[in-house]
């Protein structure tokens, strides 16, 4: 076995591994950037290396670096968990030179997987079913557009050496085509420095299935099942499951030994996946299923296979590295159960999957109800540095209809504050009725956004109660709640029987008083309301409405409360008496940032004249790209922002000339 692994990642991928080294008595050094000094993941380890600045091209993507950290620190391998590193043959050269090893497959194979196009070239050699469509040299859009027709509309453009859903188009028709493919190999030379593309056949109903594989140094490769990854956004996954549903037994037995020839075929060592689409317009066809692309690593949703098949496969990773034959052979391994994991997210579905970054100051996860993988905990906070995953949840149960409800009860569990999340998005997707009857596919979560996204109305009963808490009714509380023993020193502390909500931005009156032990009488936005509580220790409450109760809870900041009940969340402030009106009032004049992250592009000079419409900058955040338009036609007046700078939630960008007869409220500068 190996004696020191160095884990070259960062969040929950690394503390999960780390887990399972010390499991295994083999010691951990952790690497960090400034952005991670206290990171969970640097607290859980044996040792831990400062490797760099926040940005991840000066850390976590600094090979040179981290082989030198692993050296000085004595390990004798490096785990490159997922992203960053993890599929980089250069990486995993330069590892084995170092004479460490490279916790994953040769770089030979990393490299035989690592372009879309050469994959699908040799997956065709080896009799993999390969999705029918044009992966060769030539990128010349006429002629690329002959092929497209050859194929057949509607197809799909993607990036050769594409990942994470960039540079990949759905082109409808012929006219479509060129201005498709031209955005296209922006994007991909952009993000990859490589515009060349392929082409493929859009596969209708298409649902994502993928088959782990698990190969030694001794010649063994075995497959663990497939996981169905079908419920995406964006070309990205969003709740994962294993086994599939539908899957009938000669399609999985097909899929297995497709996955495994397909690893034969590179000689594969270690875990990777084999991604798959399948046409399940009539149902899953063992004739009906075409490769897409190998990771060759571990993969975010691997907890799914490790829930119905019993294996930990990073024991499994570790044990093939040091040079032992894979623990279990095909005949050994058996689907048990149903799994699902869902991807917690700080972000806003609310507003188009905004991230978001902030400090999480309260968090709650259903340790108890599902097994949790998260890197972060309350007080951490979520910068716009990195992947913004707070946590994944993973549930399994005897059958697929007891796991999904039991992540269902999970979402409802998890209480964030501090940092939108996108747990109601999950907990209504795990409501769907396709998906409930098992009927995924990629297009779902886009057909039924609106009832994903849309926000549900906080009920009278919510806000009386938010209203009571932030006029300091709900006092005393109990000795374990953080804001107890500050209670005496919170500003509005006096029982008041009046107090304003904001509302996200309304303003909502709501006046109280007390009409008995627990009971109380309110008014809100001048309707009334009755109702009782009894409030436990945890922040639980126990809501009653006309004879029916319900459980919320309460979190409380300084001047602000969280209430969480039936897997929703509502936010309310107290509005500050103080505060002007007047901001905003010029809305259209100014160009903010609706998202942290980084600004790409910058098409603005001051002076310019821009019609409305027009771009005026690109701003780029680990998960998604967002392009900034003129609100009116105008004249650039201020550029406040560089191209390249890291930008917060909120910042000016730039300013628009006032419209001709509008007030000058600006600066008095250049008259
Ligand atoms: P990435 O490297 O970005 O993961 P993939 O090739 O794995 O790119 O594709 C990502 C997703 O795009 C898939 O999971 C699937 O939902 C969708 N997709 C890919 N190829 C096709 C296709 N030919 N037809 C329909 N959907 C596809
Ligand atoms: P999978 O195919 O395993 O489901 P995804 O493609 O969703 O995984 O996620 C892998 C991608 O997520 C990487 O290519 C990278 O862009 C990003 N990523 C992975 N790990 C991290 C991390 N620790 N921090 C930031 N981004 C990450
Ligand atoms: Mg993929």
């Amino acid at each position: 076995m190996l004696r020191k692994v160095l884990i070259a990642n960062r969040g929950e991928i690394a503390c999960r591994i780390i887990r399972t080294c010390h499991r295994l008595g083999v010691a951990t050094v952790a690497v960090y950037s400034d952005a991670d000094r206290d990171a969970l993941h640097v607290s859980l380890a044996g040792e831990a290396v400062h490797v760099g600045p926040s940005p991840a091209a000066e850390s976590y993507l600094r090979g040179d670096a981290i082989i030198d950290a692993a050296l000085r620190a004595g390990a004798d391998a490096i785990h490159p968990g997922y992203g960053f590193l993890s599929e980089n043959p250069d990486f995993a050269w330069a590892v084995t030179s170092a004479g460490l090893r490279f916790i994953g497959p040769s770089s030979d194979a990393i490299r035989a997987m690592g372009l879309k196009d050469a994959a699908k070239a040799l997956m065709e050699k080896a009799g993999v079913p390969v999705v029918p469509g044009y992966h060769g040299a030539e990128q010349d859009p006429d002629f690329l557009l002959d092929e497209a027709e050859r194929i057949g509309f509607p197809v799909l453009i993607k990036a050769r050496a594409g990942g994470g859903g960039k540079g990949m188009r759905r082109v409808e028709n012929a006219e479509a085509f060129r201005e498709a493919l031209a955005s296209a190999q922006r994007e991909a030379s952009a993000a990859f420095g490589d515009a060349s593309c392929l082409i493929e056949k859009y596969i209708a109903h298409p649902r994502h299935i993928e088959i782990q594989v698990f190969g030694d140094d001794h010649g063994n490769v075995v497959h663990l099942f497939e996981r169905d990854c079908s419920l995406q956004r964006r070309h990205q996954k969003v709740i994962e499951e294993a086994p599939a549903p539908g899957m009938p037994e000669d399609m999985r037995r097909a899929m297995g030994e497709a996955a495994v020839k397909a690893a034969m075929a590179i000689s594969y060592s270690g875990a990777g996946t084999i991604e798959f689409i399948a046409d399940a317009s009539e149902g899953l066809k063992p004739d009906r299923f075409w490769f897409m692309e190998m990771n060759t690593r571990l993969q975010v949703e691997h907890p799914v296979t490790e829930a119905i098949t019993g294996v930990d496969l990073v024991e499994w990773q570790l044990r093939v590295a040091s040079g032992e034959p894979l623990p279990r052979l095909q005949d050994e391994l058996f689907i048990s159960g149903w799994a699902f994991e869902a991807r917690l997210y700080a972000e806003d579905a609310e507003r188009g999957f905004l991230p978001a970054t902030g400090q999480l100051v309260h968090l709650d996860l259903p340790e108890e109800l599902a097994r949790v993988d998260s890197g972060v905990r309350a007080g951490d906070r979520i910068s716009p540095f990195y992947d913004p995953m707070i946590a994944k949840i993973i549930t399994r149960g005897p059958d697929r209809q007891t796991a999904l409800s039991l992540l269902s009860s999970a979402l409802s569990e998890v209480r964030a504050t501090g940092v939108t999340t996108n747990a109601t998005f999950l907990r209504r997707l795990t409501m769907q009725t396709d998906f409930v009857e098992g009927k995924p596919d990629t297009g779902l979560i886009d057909r039924h956004l609106s009832e994903l996204t849309f926000h549900r109305a906080p009920s009278r009963e919510a806000m009386a109660l938010a209203a009571l808490e932030l006029s300091g009714t709900l006092q005393p509380k109990t000795a374990n709640d953080p804001w107890g023993g500050l209670s005496g020193f919170r500003l509005w502390s006096q029982a008041s029987d009046f107090v304003e909500l904001d509302d996200r931005g309304h303003h909502v009156p709501v006046s109280f008083a007390s009409t008995g032990e627990g009971a109380y009488a309110a008014t809100v936005d001048g309707k009334r309301v009755d109702f009782s509580l009894s409030r436990s220790g945890d922040g639980a409450c126990l809501l009653e409405v006309e004879g029916s109760k319900r459980r919320v809870h309460l979190v409380s900041g300084q001047r602000d409360v969280t209430i969480f009940g039936d897997g929703e969340n509502w936010h309310f402030g107290l509005l500050d008496p103080l505060a002007g009106e007047d901001e905003a009032a010029d809305g259209g004049d100014r160009i903010v940032a609706p998202m942290p992250g980084l600004v790409k592009l910058l098409r603005a000079v001051p002076g310019a004249a821009v019609a409305k419409g027009e771009t005026l900058a690109i701003m780029e955040a680990m998960k998604m790209e967002l392009t900034l338009a003129a609100p009116r036609d105008g004249t650039i007046a201020e550029v406040l922002v560089a191209q390249g700078e890291q930008v917060v939630e909120g910042a000016m960008l730039l300013t628009l000339e006032p419209e001709d007869g509008e007030p000058e409220y600006g600066e008095p500068e250049d008259g």
